[in-house]
């Protein structure tokens, strides 16, 4: 089922040489490669389907509607949505995050009122709701972190007040590998009434997701972190809570009528979906849905967990290392310093040997200030990556510490 070898065929990239060396792609939890059947339906959509949707009467706008709205159906079986009214096609996570935090804000925030996220989140869930922090004097409550990377769940339950309006958490940490404990964290939030946004971005390519099983009020994920293309993204949002939020931006699409006295708003999804939708990227981003349903979610994750077991043993071989997040539930990211050694210097002396790691914060400056460093290497694995390869992690990071 789960043939590593034909699976790899699939991403071209992965044939490329860096530095005349085999490339070693091991920085997925910024972005995962494409395999060839997403790319052809970009390829594909643009030589044969081309035509704005929704607007058109014409056979090519048509079939674009179609393609389009057949790729939300996609994404509604996929995370198990009730609805494909619930799925909102969104430039990605970043973008989701800011709608819900600018629509729910509006409609259901007052000076005063709060939003808990944690120590560990992305800045795109942080500044967005700082944003609106700004806007409407309201506060940011922060759940802190334990030495092996959890949430401290005790904190979180003592951080509720009367003030509480939302929840907004990491499914998966992109430093830490942590995967949050979300059904009982969306428990706690609806035995007070409070709503729970949870940000996929690193669980979706990882672990089966299912909002209806979670209860989860708001999910957001990017398409490009799980093998499908930049620039589309998902925000799934219960109906009862959509349907309560104001538009996030106008425009066309997202109107029933219009006249300079009175502006009636579209349905759901298209109340927030304002202009020309990336409909090349929402079938695409279905194409990446459906190769990754075609490998089977949970074999995925079995091969990924054996690679996490192996690096993580392989790793702590090494002499100075320190791994930064020990949770017992943890997805493959792991975040590293050797000895002395800059996050910086690791990484671009990986580089030359064809290792592509990440360096430096992961746009989670607190999240460092926390850990009280300024930067680490982080390693994310992918379902095409092999043990060979972490192999070669491996030799390259031994290299440069007998360097320093
Ligand atoms: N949240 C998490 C946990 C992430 O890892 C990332 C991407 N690194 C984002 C949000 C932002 O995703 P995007 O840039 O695709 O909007």
């Amino acid at each position: 089922m789960f043939d590593i070898d034909t699976i790899r065929k699939d991403f071209p990239i992965l044939g490329e040489t860096i530095y005349n060396k085999p490339l070693v792609y091991l920085d997925n939890g910024a972005t995962t490669q494409k395999p060839r059947c997403v790319v052809e339906k970009i390829e594909q959509g643009y030589y044969t389907l081309n035509a704005n949707i929704h607007r058109g009467v014409h056979y090519l706008s048509q079939k674009a509607t179609e393609a389009h709205e057949e790729a939300r159906k996609t994404v509604q079986t996929f995370l198990n949505a009730h609805s494909s009214n619930e799925i909102i096609f969104t430039r990605g996570t970043t973008e989701a995050i800011n709608l819900i935090a600018s629509s729910f804000s509006d409609e259901f925030m007052e000076a005063g009122d709060e939003v808990i996220v944690s120590a560990m989140e992305h800045h795109s869930n942080i500044v967005p709701w700082q944003i609106q922090a700004a806007r409407k004097n309201i506060a940011l409550k922060v759940i802190p972190i334990t030495s092996k990377g959890d949430l401290c769940m005790d904190t979180y339950k003592a951080l509720f007040s009367e003030r509480t309006k939302l929840v907004s958490l990491a499914h998966v940490s992109n430093v830490l590998g942590t995967v949050n404990p979300v059904r009982e964290i969306i428990e706690e939030a609806h035995k007070r009434g409070i709503p729970v946004l949870l940000d996929g971005a690193q669980a979706v390519p990882h672990i089966k997701v299912d909002v209806q099983d979670l209860d989860v009020d708001f999910y957001v994920f990017s398409g490009h972190k799980i093998y499908g293309p930049t620039g589309i993204g998902v925000l799934y949002g219960k109906e009862e809570w959509l349907d309560k939020l104001p538009p996030y931006q106008g425009g066309g699409e997202m109107i029933a009528s219009v006249s300079f006295e009175k502006t009636v708003f579209n349905e759901l999804p298209f109340k927030f979906e304002a202009g020309t939708p990336d409909y090349i990227g929402s079938t695409a981003l279905a194409e990446a849905l459906n190769y990754v349903n075609r490998l089977g979610i949970t074999h995925i994750a079995n091969y990924e967990n054996e690679l996490l077991e192996y690096a993580t043993t392989r790793l702590m071989e090494i002499e100075g290392m320190r791994i930064f997040g020990e949770s017992d539930h943890k997805s493959c990211v792991i975040s590293f310093l050797v000895g002395n050694i800059h996050h910086y210097d690791m990484g671009m002396i990986l580089d030359r040997l064809g290792i592509a790691v990440r360096t430096g914060h992961h746009c989670a400056e607190p999240l460092m200030h926390a850990l009280g460093i300024e930067g680490t290497v982080r390693a994310s694995f992918a379902l095409y990556n092999t043990k060979n390869e972490i192999n070669t992690l491996i030799e390259g990071i031994d290299r440069v510490r007998k360097m320093f």
